[in-house]
């Protein structure tokens, strides 16, 4: 009978070496296992053949023996078979069995010197010595697993070889370690065509630079990486097809709301489309893929002499910050990112390609610069910038024994301030009753003596201790971050976060806010000056609606049960929170980030655009709320 080689596709194919047969004879068994790796095959399992695993004075230990094919191959996956649980030391037969300890030390020491080529416990079906085509055939079928078959003599394995290159490789090209670490639920080999190649799964080489993000680590089943918006829709209507998984969609891998990363599910990651190209350079208009780093845009637009707001870290990527709003140290004088957005090319649930601005799908471009996450994945955003002449760039370091007076005299500068002048505060913990309070300044002008003007009254919130003020460009400053290296990621302290908005920074708020950073609750604190130009647009302009707020403030812990009822006790201060910034996921919090009329409009959006929750991953908005009815009286 002849198969043609889709029926072969499937068939992962091995060797077994019985260590009964191998005693005395482990260069034989070397060279077997090197013929299997140089003739295509996928797997060679060490142990005994017969069913029980019962050994003899003179059988080879399979550990041992796999350490040592393991040194003379390179490339083909390995098992190990008869790995015994904990023997009953009462059952005659496990008493050669060799203590668990043993046999765990030296899977560890296999796993480390082999990596991920280790297939111990992913399982393979054992054929009859001599078995033909079908008889493989069969059991792969049957079983949906790798197939080995014992063989004894060189002419055994050279009469596999043939099968193997009779199918080709499997669909994937992966090897039987890859295939081995996938996880349950996830349709690896229904892939598209268009994303198998850059897809990367959790027994690939590169998984360890894709699995976490910045402050998150992760494991999930599957992460594609599309390089197109026609493969990013691919990709939706894959994910689509996996919603029972969580989805993570990724630009940046900053998020500290949205994860980005998950365990055993999707990772849509959107860093290849990092384009920047000036589109329209008369009216400023450029347009940026999600994948860039704030940056990359930064460096970009400098040459033309011109910048966009974006957050305070050159690091972050622009496909997360640009959905969500973008608070930073132009904000005051230029307004949030999203204000600059004039269009968006985005990937909806369903897969359609849809262009959003004022005239096209109005309601998806509202919806998007604010709530972005939840509508689609943006594939690329044409915003309008500023020019931007050199500006001044200050990092203050003061130290004071009264934090209540200083956050009080802190918001009182920099709520006064011009437009000009953005001022971050950052402090933490107070130790011996002291604490350091960082200022992070950027004043937008290029004079020295107004940067100096602007600045000098801040001074007055502690002893400065350290003070560095450059006339800088905008890029320089976001030039700061750090880059990722090839190695990616590597989810850096898993902190929770606490967002709020203040309408303004209050004697009350700052007593309360000071006796929190006594409490030690709370390692991170920051409070972001905004106003200005964030105020000129229309609160109902975008989804993000909290446009009369002074401050917003960042709490970080290490959970929430200690960080929530302590920052909770501040509640009364707060008329809102920014998403980018809170991890809290009881559904108030929804409330918080979007007034109600705001929310209403975002179900309606999200019930029209993504009527099965597909994008669910960062404050989740659901199409519908479920109402309970209880009885009156
Ligand atoms: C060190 C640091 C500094 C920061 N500073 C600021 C700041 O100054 N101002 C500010 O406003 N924010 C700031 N942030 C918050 C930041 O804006 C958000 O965390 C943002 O989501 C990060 O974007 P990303 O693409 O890097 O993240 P990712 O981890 O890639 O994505 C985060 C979430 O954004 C959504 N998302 C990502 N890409 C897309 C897309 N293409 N389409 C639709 N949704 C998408 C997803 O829900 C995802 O879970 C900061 C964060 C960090 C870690």
């Amino acid at each position: 009978m002849i198969y043609d080689s889709d029926e072969w596709g499937h068939v992962q194919l091995g060797i077994l070496l019985d260590t009964q047969w191998a005693s005395g004879a482990h260069e034989s068994a070397t060279a077997l296992a090197q013929r299997a790796e140089a003739g295509r095959l996928d797997l060679v399992v060490v142990g005994p053949g017969d069913a029980e695993g019962i050994r003899t004075d003179t059988a080879l230990d399979p550990w041992t023996t796999a350490v040592w094919v393991a040194a003379h191959t390179g490339r083909i996956a390995l098992g190990v078979a008869g790995d015994p649980s904990a023997p009953d030391p009462s059952d005659h037969a496990a008493r050669t069995a060799p203590y668990p300890e043993v046999v765990a030390k030296a899977r560890q020491t296999l796993e480390s010197l082999a990596g991920v080529r280790l297939v111990a416990d992913a399982g393979w079906v054992v054929a009859p010595e001599g078995a033909e085509r079908a008889q493989i055939l069969a059991l792969a079928d049957h079983h949906d697993l790798p197939v080995v078959v014992p063989v004894r003599t060189a002419h055994d394995v050279e009469r596999l070889i043939p099968f193997a290159a009779s199918h080709g490789g499997n669909p994937s090209g992966r090897s039987v370690a890859a295939r081995s670490r996938r996880r349950p639920g996830i349709d690896y080999d229904g892939l598209p065509e268009s994303l198998r190649r850059t897809a990367i799964e959790p027994g690939d080489d590169s998984f360890s630079a894709v699995r976490s993000t910045y402050l998150r680590s992760g494991a999930p089943g599957l992460v594609l990486r599309p390089q197109t918006p026609d493969e990013v829709a691919d990709a939706v209507v894959f994910a689509h097809r996996h919603r029972h998984l969580p989805l993570g969609v990724r630009s940046g891998g900053h998020g500290i709301s949205g994860r980005s990363t998950n365990d055993g599910g999707l990772v849509i990651d959107v860093g290849a489309l990092d384009g920047i190209e000036v589109v329209d350079p008369r009216r400023r208009r450029v347009r940026v893929g999600p994948g860039a780093t704030w940056k990359e845009v930064a460096a970009a637009l400098n040459s033309h002499g011109w910048a966009l707001g974006s957050g305070d870290y050159g690091g972050v990527g622009v496909g997360g910050l640009a959905t969500a709003g973008g608070i930073g140290l132009l904000s005051r004088r230029h307004g949030l990112t999203i204000d600059h957005l004039r269009s968006a090319d985005l990937v909806l649930a369903d897969g359609r390609q849809v262009r959003v601005s004022d005239q096209e799908h109005p309601d998806l471009f509202w919806a998007v610069r604010g709530a972005g996450a939840n509508v689609g994945i943006a594939t690329s955003f044409e915003f309008e910038v500023d020019e931007v002449d050199d500006v001044g760039w200050a990092k203050l370091v003061l130290v004071t024994d009264d934090i209540e007076q200083a956050l009080l005299t802190y918001g009182r500068l920099a709520s006064s301030a011009p437009r000009d002048t953005t001022v971050f505060l950052v402090t933490g913990r107070p130790r011996d009753g002291q604490s350091v309070v960082q200022l992070y300044a950027l004043v937008d002008s290029d004079d020295a003596d107004v940067i100096v003007e602007r600045l000098t009254p801040f001074v007055a919130l502690g002893d400065l201790v350290r003070q560095e003020v450059v006339l800088t460009r905008y890029a320089g400053v976001m030039a700061e971050a750090e880059d990722v290296g090839p190695d990616g990621h590597h989810g850096y302290g898993e902190p929770v976060s606490r967002s709020a908005l203040l309408p303004e920074l209050t004697p009350a708020f700052a007593r309360d806010a000071a006796q929190l950073l006594h409490s030690g609750t709370v390692a991170y604190f920051q409070l972001r000056a905004m106003g200005g130009a964030i105020a000129d647009v229309p609160p109902d302009r975008t989804a993000f609606a909290h446009r009369r707020s002074a401050f917003q403030v960042t709490a970080m812990g290490r959970d929430h049960g200690a960080l929530d009822p302590a920052f909770d006790a501040l509640a009364v201060h707060f008329h809102g929170l920014y998403l980018s910034f809170d991890t809290d996921l009881r559904p108030q919090r929804l409330d918080d980030a979007f007034p109600p009329p705001v929310l209403a409009r975002l179900r309606e959006t999200k019930a029209l655009y993504d009527p099965d929750n597909l994008f669910r991953d960062n404050f989740n908005i659901a199409p519908t709320v479920d109402l309970t009815v209880s009885h009156a009286g």
